[in-house]
């Protein structure tokens, strides 16, 4: 849990680091070359894509399970957020008549829209959840009767209750038991 916290605490600094990277980038550029036009803004954006992708995989990665259809929907999101926002930007600069504000905004429009799908890409599926379930329940097995843990004993007889049960039973049992563990 406390990793899970963490994690959540992380990613409530992807705004303010990225932020924060963007104007030192912006900053150092205007110094060298003066006002910065819509390709310099693009410059910058190259390094601070690179940073929220590199720093929301960080924190994610260990915990999204990396399915074939899930690493391509995590590419084909960035593809489409980068489109969707330039296109954003272009109608937003015609509508200001200013091209710095705008690519600045789809810039950001970017990041925040792929961050936003890796948020659903990312999540686990019902169907891997009950699998992840039956994997670590599989490791165990408990009396039917009083819930005791018996993994690990030589005997069908449960030390807690006293009740012992023929092998299938307890088969049985244990599929009923990660049944209604998955619900
Ligand atoms: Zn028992």
């Amino acid at each position: 849990m406390s990793q899970l916290i963490a994690r959540l605490l992380l990613a409530m600094m992807l705004v303010p680091t990225s932020v924060a990277f963007f104007l030192l980038l912006v900053l150092a550029l205007v110094a060298m070359r003066g006002q910065p036009g819509w390709f310099h803004v693009f410059a910058v954006w190259i390094p601070v894509s690179a940073f929220v992708i590199c720093y929301w995989l960080w924190i994610w990665k260990p915990v999204v399970r990396w399915s074939k259809s899930r690493i391509v929907l995590t590419v084909v999101a960035w593809v489409l957020a980068a489109a969707v926002s330039a296109g954003f930007g272009v109608m937003l600069g015609r509508f200001m008549r200013e091209v710095f504000p705008p690519a600045c905004a789809a810039g950001a429009l970017t990041q925040l829209l792929w961050v936003l799908a890796t948020i659903v890409i990312w999540r686990e599926t019902n169907a891997e959840r009950a699998e992840r379930v039956r994997s670590v329940g599989a490791a165990t097995v408990a009396c039917p009767a009083c819930g005791y843990n018996l993994t690990g004993l030589r005997e069908t007889r449960c030390p807690e209750c006293g009740a012992s049960f023929p092998l299938e039973d307890l088969i049985a049992a244990q599929a009923d038991r990660l049944g209604s563990i998955e619900q």
